[in-house]
């Protein structure tokens, strides 16, 4: 189907192909027919490129529950449901993930262990900075990371392959019968007496305008256009202890990635096997080879071996982009950006960082990629996901950068669009701002740990 074929009308148009456009697509297909109220062919996805162009296709695919915020931790434990439903076509790796923190990180993680057994979580928590260093070498024999006082290790979790999850939500969304239109981006949402009545799309000169019942806006670092479509406030009231802060409601920070290119099997655990992911946050001075101080405060770095990057890929902590959202160039986005590409800086401080964790890293930083790598995302007033229905029917699912992970949300989305309100993501309504409810704040250099 192109542009010239979409429909004069349909019950369910979704805008974007990313993980979440494409699992609400497969997840309310399902329910429809097992209501007996539709099917998949009530369900148009319309994508201004193809699946995967925007940030679900260049994730680094990490699946965590390490999160202090309980809501987010309840929705990442639906969401590994998800992923462990069909991880062969997900290319979904349970290997575990480690969270490993400074000392001022140890009572957050101490209370996310604690919540962790109280869902069915299985973690491991280790305390004490001897206890941490024997544990991380019972993984890794050459662990030698400084600065880190505890370690969380999550048994479930790991990572996925971001594009053949695309695609694997792609056929599964198709197999029910929902259309996909590519390369067509929609240009207007028409509000008619409270509620959006048409979408009107455009590719290359032709425009088409198709009736809609319902809309579901799932477009990624491109949300805040959708939203500015819906004529949405561009400033957000917070009330905070008492007194109310007005913040933009969108912010771009650029997300820094990258991988070192050695065979992915240079960095097995002790017994020769695939390791959990690791996550460290460390609070000492990382210097490089030839001590000079690059980073002369907290800093945070994952990693982990991965095939799909062809060495070990990960990142360090995301900067925030310092101006208004209409400023920045959101395409050609990802790899192809002339401005939100990771640079020596990112590469030296990676590499530094993965040579204070493990010696087998040692020397090895002229092997970074220079092939270009990141990407930005847009985060909301308080970096945590907006869920919710605005001008009575658009759904907008904006995940602040959260989403690769939650593979889930689809499906309690497509629950909430049949009609069934769901509790794990009551949390995350944009009412919260005004009404003072919320995410609890953790001592993570990460905005969104
Ligand atoms: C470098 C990087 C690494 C990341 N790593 C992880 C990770 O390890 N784990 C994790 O959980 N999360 C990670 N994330 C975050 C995660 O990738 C995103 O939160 C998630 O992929 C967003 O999915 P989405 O479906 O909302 O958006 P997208 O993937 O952006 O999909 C939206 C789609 O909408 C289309 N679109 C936009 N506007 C329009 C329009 N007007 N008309 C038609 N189509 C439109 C776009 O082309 C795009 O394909 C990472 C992000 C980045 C940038």
């Amino acid at each position: 189907m192109n542009a010239s074929q979409v429909p004069e009308s349909v019950r369910y148009c979704i805008i974007g192909a990313g993980i979440h456009g494409l699992s609400t697509a497969w997840h309310l297909a399902r329910e429809l027919k097992a209501r007996g109220s539709g099917d998949g062919s009530d369900i148009l996805i319309i994508e201004k490129s193809e699946a995967g162009a925007g940030p679900s296709g260049i994730a680094c695919g990490v699946v965590r529950n390490n999160y202090f915020q309980p809501a987010m931790r309840e929705l990442m434990a639906h969401s590994v449901h998800v992923w462990e439903s069909d991880p062969e076509a997900f290319e979904y790796h349970p290997v575990g993930y480690l969270q490993i923190s400074y000392d001022e990180m140890r009572a957050d993680v101490a209370t996310i262990a604690e919540q962790q057994a109280a869902i069915g979580y299985e973690s491991v928590f280790i305390e004490g900075e001897q206890e941490t260093f024997n544990y991380m070498k019972g993984i890794f024999d050459d662990w030698r990371c400084t600065g880190v006082t505890s370690v969380l290790h999550e048994k479930k979790g790991g990572y996925a392959h971001n594009m053949a999850t695309v695609n694997a939500l792609l056929a599964k969304a198709e197999a029910e019968g929902v259309s996909v239109v590519t390369g067509t981006l929609v240009t207007e949402l028409v509000v008619d007496g409270g509620a959006v009545t048409h979408v009107v799309t455009r590719r290359g000169t032709e425009s088409a305008t198709i009736a809609v019942d319902h809309v579901v806006a799932a477009a990624g670092p491109w949300v805040p256009k959708l939203w500015e479509m819906l004529d949405l406030p561009e400033t957000t009231k917070i009330l905070l202890e008492g007194e109310i802060f007005e913040l933009p409601t969108w912010e771009f920070w650029a997300l820094q990635e990258g991988t070192l290119d050695v065979d992915p099997g240079y960095l097995m655990n002790n017994e020769g096997n695939m390791p959990p992911v690791v996550h460290v946050d460390a609070d000492v001075p990382l210097y490089d080879e030839d001590n000079n101080l690059l980073v002369d405060d907290k800093w945070g770095i994952y990693y982990k071996p991965d095939f799909n990057f062809g060495g070990v890929q990960g990142g360090y902590m995301p900067y925030p982009v310092k101006r208004p959202w209409r400023d920045v160039a959101i395409d050609p986005y990802g790899p192809a950006s002339p401005d939100f590409v990771v640079g020596t800086d990112f590469r030296q401080v990676w590499a530094a960082a993965l040579s204070h964790c493990q010696e087998r890293f040692e020397g090895k930083a002229s092997l970074m990629s220079h092939a270009p790598s990141g990407g930005i995302g847009a985060f909301t007033p308080d970096n945590f996901p907006v869920f919710d229905t605005f001008r009575e029917n658009v759904y907008v699912v904006a995940d602040s950068n959260h989403g690769f992970k939650m593979i889930g949300v689809g499906a309690l989305v497509a629950k909430e669009l049949v009609g069934e309100p769901q509790a794990l993501l009551e949390p995350f309504r944009y009412s919260r701002y005004a009404e003072g409810r919320l995410h609890p704040v953790s001592n993570s250099p990460y905005p969104w740990s």
